[in-house]
């Protein structure tokens, strides 16, 4: 039995991805420009990885590690995500056990929900990364509400109902209302987004922007609301951020890699042409400000800390000759994202580096890393449950 595996993910292709980041990781030619937009490295039925033994036999991963708990993957957004949210794990169950009885097609565009389990996110960035996460708390949405113009009218609907008033209010108002509000606001700042003179620190060069990718002639879409209320964090390479189950968000802009529980569960509230259920969202949000953490590696064994148990993250960046040495315990998704890396797994090795970035490792080996140039490596690690 082979200790190490050669691993190829499975790329994504939306629209919003970029066009060589996830190419060239590959080695990959991209001479249509196709958005390459995800890769991933998991058992997931709409994606099961592929490893190749040193036979050069090639065997879907769920083979040799039974369903994984997680899912791993590396992300290019170009243009920005639609604004999210995912269920609990309690309540995916129940609604996915609906959906079913309902007799709605697993394939469906207006199914909710794709499976039964929760999907909490932790997100490690590889450039500067831009996102929406979660409701700004009580001073600074006040602040924000109270210096736009065209948002002074949710003042008092926020003070009054708090944010669930205030979410509702602009997710159901009818389409009329939502231009009566933004379009004078959307003409002053386009002229000014498109001659370069907003910063990326500033809301307004987000709303610009999803004016130009999501709205269609009169009609604005109302997800723009949100770029306002939520709170814009900007990542540096290597930060992390955790998105638990009720905190609404979007990525705007960047690299990173990505790991969550084994579900593709999402429910959308705007900046997206797909399914828009504002039922089910106004259902699973959680109604509370949320202070964005930023959570670095820690130093000695590189994880960052999670409260979930789905998956566990660590991130090693290496100087060049650096080694590690470590005994696996589970099956993990070893991905080199710069430089060259040797890993020594009981008889065998492999080197990982573009063209080959990813390799799974099995449990019960010895295993020596070694940076053959400055590195950075990621490992994937999750609960295995029983096949
Ligand atoms: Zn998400």
């Amino acid at each position: 039995m082979d200790a190490i595996f050669p691993l190829q993910g499975v790329t994504k292709y939306y629209d919003w991805g970029g066009y060589q980041f996830i190419a060239k990781m590959l080695l990959q030619d991209n001479p249509d420009q196709k958005p390459f937009a995800e890769y991933w490295m998991g058992t997931h039925p709409q994606g099961m990885a592929q490893v190749k033994t040193t036979a050069g036999e090639q065997w879907p991963l769920e083979k040799l590690t039974g369903q994984l708990s997680f899912l791993f993957k590396v992300l290019d957004v170009r243009s920005m995500l639609s604004i999210q949210v995912h269920p609990s794990k309690k309540s995916a169950l129940l609604e996915f056990e609906r959906e079913n009885h309902l007799n709605i097609p697993l394939d469906a565009p207006f199914r909710n929900y794709k499976d039964a389990n929760h999907k909490p996110e932790l997100m490690v960035a590889l450039s500067p990364f831009w996102l929406l996460h979660g409701f700004q708390d009580p001073v600074l949405l006040r602040k924000t509400l109270a210096s736009k113009k065209p948002l002074q009218f949710l003042l008092p609907v926020f003070e009054q109902g708090g944010y669930e008033a205030l979410y509702r209010l602009v997710m159901e108002m009818p389409q009329e209302q939502v231009a009566h509000h933004l379009r004078e606001h959307l003409d002053t700042i386009l002229p000014m987004y498109q001659q370069g003179q907003l910063r990326k620190e500033d809301p307004d060069f987000w709303a610009a922007r999803a004016m130009l990718d999501f709205s269609q002639g009169e009609a604005i879409d109302r997800g723009i609301f949100s770029i306002y209320l939520f709170n814009l964090v900007h990542l540096l390479p290597g930060e992390a951020i955790f998105q638990d189950a009720g905190v609404p968000h979007a990525y705007l802009e960047g690299q990173n890699v990505e790991i969550m529980a084994n579900s593709d569960n999402v429910l959308r509230g705007g900046l997206t042409n797909k399914h828009i259920d504002l039922g089910e969202l106004m259902k699973h949000i959680r109604f509370e400000p949320v202070t964005p953490q930023i959570l670095n590696a820690q130093s000695g064994d590189g994880n960052f800390e999670t409260p979930v148990d789905d998956f566990k993250l660590a991130q090693f960046s290496f100087s060049k000759g650096e080694k590690r040495t470590f005994q696996s315990v589970t099956p993990s998704i070893l991905l080199c994202m710069g430089g060259s890396v040797e890993v020594v797994a009981g008889s065998q090795t492999i080197g990982l580096k573009q063209g080959q970035p990813a390799a799974l490792l099995m449990q019960g080996q010895e295993v020596i890393l070694s940076a053959l140039t400055e590195a950075l490596l990621f490992q994937a690690t999750g609960t295995i449950h029983s096949r």
